[in-house]
């Protein structure tokens, strides 16, 4: 008997039908005696059309209030699978991430995973019930609700299989796995048998929506058998684990366009003054990624960054403020980037990788605003117009689809 967490994603409880199927996928599972925990995200695009009815309200909503409303469409979703199973006779119980005890911070709308209290699904799993946990929510020591972030499901499984030490983590989404690149840009692209943890995660994090970086963050640290599978076909999925036997050089490419750059123009040369402009940033809880500084002239720099495009506005009226301060020339702001990127835990022991990526680049006629690398990947940020075209050429260049 082994005890098993699968998180559904929305579009794999779409509808009524597609929550029968799933009613059926949990049902083999428990007849062969396993015990099951599910997790299910909001149905279909329920958390997209929430977030678009809240802008018709209020075009500034409160994080809070945010919180409130979007928590409802995991709750949706585990009290309808719940009856989809009773109607099959499989016991089964309902939870709010509030109601399992999933203890947060209190950063609201991207809140992280404190703590999981497990007496609740002890007990219930105990009583033999298959136990469904609504995704992307928790509480904190004053009850009140707090979402993950977008795709914040994938974490909330793999957090109660880290905390009920499960025996494997099963992500069922609607493809078949994890490939070398998003197979609706790229269709072409290769499904990895296997991917590293920390392969996984730089893929996530740069914008392979797959898995929330989170999930993998927290697969890697409790060492979580994790693993990528259709909710639609019954095929073997992708397995993320610690270490590959063969180490490929370039395993993926990840586009992502929730990226804007702020820059500031003649910004004065002395000590403490990124410290201040960075500062500020993490103060609103903005996370900076790539950041560069110009050479010095006259004593003065300009400093350019990127950031999610989803807080430019925060962004830019901290930078104005600061920018004011310290008497730069000006802050400007561009929405129309994008990053693509290249990953491989190959890539420490092969040299000229980076280089083939702007060559390849550059032969598109796609100009780098920015570069930024790492032991296992290396990005740039790009045009967002150009954004499709790089990932589907540096997919062909570096031949990924024949892995
Ligand atoms: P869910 O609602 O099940 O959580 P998501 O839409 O969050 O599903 O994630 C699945 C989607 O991730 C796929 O439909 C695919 O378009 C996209 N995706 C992006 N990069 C990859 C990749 N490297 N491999 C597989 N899918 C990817
Ligand atoms: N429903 C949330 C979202 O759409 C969480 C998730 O699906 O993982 O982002
Ligand atoms: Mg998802």
């Amino acid at each position: 008997m082994a005890l098993i967490v699968k998180k559904f994603g929305g579009s794999s409880v779409a509808d009524a039908t597609k929550i029968k199927k799933v009613a059926q996928i949990i049902n083999n599972r428990v007849n062969e005696g396993n015990k099951v925990v599910v997790v299910v995200s909001a149905q279909g695009n329920t958390t997209d059309e929430l977030i678009a009815l809240a802008r018709e309200v209020n075009p500034k909503p409160s994080a809070r209030e945010m919180d409130m409303l979007l928590a409802t469409g995991e709750q949706i979703s585990i009290a309808l699978l719940a009856m989809a199973l009773d109607a099959i006779n499989i016991p089964v119980i309902s939870l709010t991430g509030p109601q399992v005890g999933i203890v947060t911070d209190t950063e609201h709308t991207k809140a992280r995973i404190k703590g999981i209290e497990t007496s609740r699904i002890d007990k219930e799993l105990n009583e033999n019930k298959v136990v469904i946990v609504a995704g992307f929510q928790g509480r904190d020591d004053q009850n009140e609700i707090y979402t993950l972030g977008r795709g914040g499901s994938d974490t909330t499984a793999v957090a109660l299989a880290a905390a009920l030490k499960a025996d494997i983590c099963e992500i069922y989404t609607d493809v078949d796995g994890i490939y070398t690149c998003d197979p609706r840009v790229v269709p072409e692209a290769s499904k990895l048998a296997e991917i590293t943890y920390d392969e996984m995660l730089e893929l996530a994090s740069l914008g392979a929506k797959v898995l929330h970086p989170r999930a993998v963050e927290l697969a890697k640290l409790y060492k979580v058998p994790l693993c990528v599978r259709s909710s639609f076909i019954n095929k073997e999925g992708t397995f993320v684990v610690e270490n590959l036997e063969k180490e490929i050089v370039v395993t993926g490419v990840a586009y992502d366009l929730n990226v804007a750059k702020i820059g500031l123009f003649d910004v004065p040369d002395q000590p403490g003054i990124a410290s201040k402009i960075f500062n500020t940033l993490a103060k609103a809880k903005v996370n900076v990624d790539m950041i560069v500084q110009s050479a010095m002239r006259n004593n003065l720099n300009d400093i350019a960054f990127t950031i999610p495009r989803s807080d430019l506005d925060t962004a830019l009226e901290l930078m104005k403020k600061t920018g004011e301060a310290m008497k730069v020339s000006d802050v400007v702001f561009d929405d129309k980037v994008a990053k693509v990127s290249i990953v491989g835990a190959g890539m420490i022991s092969s040299p000229g990788v980076a280089a083939k990526m702007f060559d390849v680049l550059a032969n598109e006629g796609i100009n780098l605003e920015m570069i930024s690398t790492s032991e296992i990947k290396v990005s740039c940020i790009i045009k967002e117009e150009d954004a499709i075209k790089a990932t589907q050429v540096l997919h062909k260049a570096f031949e990924l689809d024949k892995i």
